[in-house]
């Protein structure tokens, strides 16, 4: 494998452009806004000088790097060449079983076709394209370049050797990967977001506060950061749509989005991304700057 094609350059699709591009893989990301393509070069740059600064890659690496990655608005121009596509598009069903047939249309037929999806069933998605043995998913953490998990997802349909050949890529690029079933939330998100959403009903109940929240599971738990600052993190927004595909997946009361959770995304505070979420934010940073109000018995 050598030509691989990202598809959406936001946050997760110049994560994982980046590290194939230093492991020398020719990168293509295609997105359809151009404004989103040229940011995702300014980040990929930003990030690879951060890496030479810390000594972690030279210089020539960063170059190398960089001139390994070409991006495209069409998935016809920008997919017709790869061995593997990783899709990395917006959280929403009906794009991406959109964007998976035309894929299938677009590309040769030995193509590996992947989604970073973080909740939708890769078998749904195998099920609008006529190669399903070669549908699976492929679930980079954020920040990717950092983050050492893939979870790699077998589909009911995925093959075993389509299976190996992505957990071999995936160490490929140090990362370490580890397969798991196709069933809702998958198992980082099954047990994360409940988590989160028990997190928010606490604080919706009033037993405490974000920062005692936070300082809880941060000094209780050795989570090297609070759920409700993780939810910031991730975007509420998200937060909620995978919470809907677990509630109604498994159709359990107990994966039910807490209200407050529903308000806060329904009002636009989305965490980092719109400056506020349990925390407020600096703009264009990811510093906080103070936590929300908690009512005290
Ligand atoms: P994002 O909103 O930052 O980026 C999505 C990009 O997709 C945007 O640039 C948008 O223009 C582009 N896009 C939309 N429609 C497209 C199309 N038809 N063709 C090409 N590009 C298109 O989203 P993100 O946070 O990078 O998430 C991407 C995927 O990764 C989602 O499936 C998400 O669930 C998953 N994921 C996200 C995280 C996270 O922490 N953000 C972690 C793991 C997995």
């Amino acid at each position: 494998m050598q030509n691989i094609t990202i598809i959406g350059a936001g946050t997760m699709g110049n994560g994982i452009a980046h590290v194939f591009a230093l492991k020398k893989f020719s990168v293509t990301i295609v997105d359809v806004s151009q404004p989103a393509l040229d940011k995702a070069i300014q980040t990929i740059t930003k990030n690879l000088d951060r890496q030479v600064a810390k000594g972690s890659i030279s210089e020539s690496d960063k170059s190398s790097a960089l001139k390994n990655i070409s991006t495209s608005t069409t998935v016809e121009q920008g997919a017709s060449n790869a061995d593997l596509v990783v899709e990395a598009a917006t959280e929403n069903i009906e794009l991406k079983l959109s964007i998976f047939r035309k894929l299938d249309e677009v590309c040769g037929p030995e193509t590996i076709l992947a989604s970073n999806t973080s909740s939708i069933s890769i078998t749904k998605i195998a099920s609008v394209t006529k190669r399903p043995d070669k549908i699976i998913g492929m679930h980079f953490m954020n920040p990717v370049p950092l983050m050492k998990l893939v979870e790699v997802i077998r589909g009911y349909s995925t093959s075993d050797i389509v299976t190996e050949s992505i957990m071999q890529l995936s160490s490929k690029l140090e990362k370490i990967p580890v397969e798991v079933n196709d069933y809702p939330g998958f198992v980082a998100n099954r047990i994360l977001m409940p988590m989160i959403n028990e997190a928010i009903y606490s604080l919706f109940e009033g037993v405490a506060g974000v920062k005692e929240i936070d300082t809880v599971m941060k000094l209780g738990m050795a989570h090297p950061m609070g759920p409700l600052q993780l939810a910031d993190f991730i975007g509420l927004d998200v937060c909620l749509s995978i919470l809907n595909v677990l509630h109604s997946g498994f159709g359990n009361a107990k994966y039910a989005p807490c209200p407050l959770l529903v308000n806060m995304v329904t009002a636009n505070n989305l965490g980092i991304k719109s400056g506020r979420g349990f925390y407020e934010y600096t703009p264009g940073s990811k510093e906080l700057v103070v936590a929300s109000g908690f009512r005290k018995n």
